[in-house]
């Protein structure tokens, strides 16, 4: 089976998948939310606050950027959804491929991968604070 990077998609294309992008409860970085603002979406339309931190908006079980089985904002979509099917399992202390991901075994995990997810873990426990002032909401 040829395995693809995280970022690539190519699993979720070849499936034609967007589970993932269903009931989503994917966090957001400062660093994401400043990108999204900056494409003209406000804050509170495609993010909400839930157990402390930002993450992506269901609309009707969907995830708002969601439109038929593609991202609309692909190219600028939050550091999570790129990382994804790889998730830091809060229990076990460590990151693996989330069950949750029927293809997950597609994918290769590298180097450079769980570095970004260090990345992000870091910034997510400075408490995704962020100066409102920069943001439309
Ligand atoms: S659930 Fe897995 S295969 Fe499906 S869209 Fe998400 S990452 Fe891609």
């Amino acid at each position: 089976m040829k395995l693809s990077a995280l970022d690539s998609g190519e699993p979720c294309l070849k499936h034609n998948c967007a589970l993932c992008c269903h009931e989503t409860k994917m966090y957001l970085t400062w660093l994401d939310i400043n990108r999204i603002v900056k494409l003209g979406y406000s804050l509170r339309s495609f993010a909400e606050r839930s157990e402390g931190i930002w993450r992506l908006k269901n609309i009707g079980g969907r995830c708002f950027f969601l439109e038929g089985s593609k991202c609309k904002i692909y190219k600028f979509r939050p550091y999570g959804c790129r990382l994804y099917p790889l998730v830091y399992d809060q229990e076990m202390k460590r990151a693996k491929l989330d069950n949750l991901c029927p293809h997950k075994e597609e994918f290769i995990v590298q180097g450079d991968d769980l570095r970004r997810l260090i990345f992000v873990l870091k910034i997510l426990s400075m408490g995704n604070v962020f100066k409102k002032s920069s943001y439309i909401l």
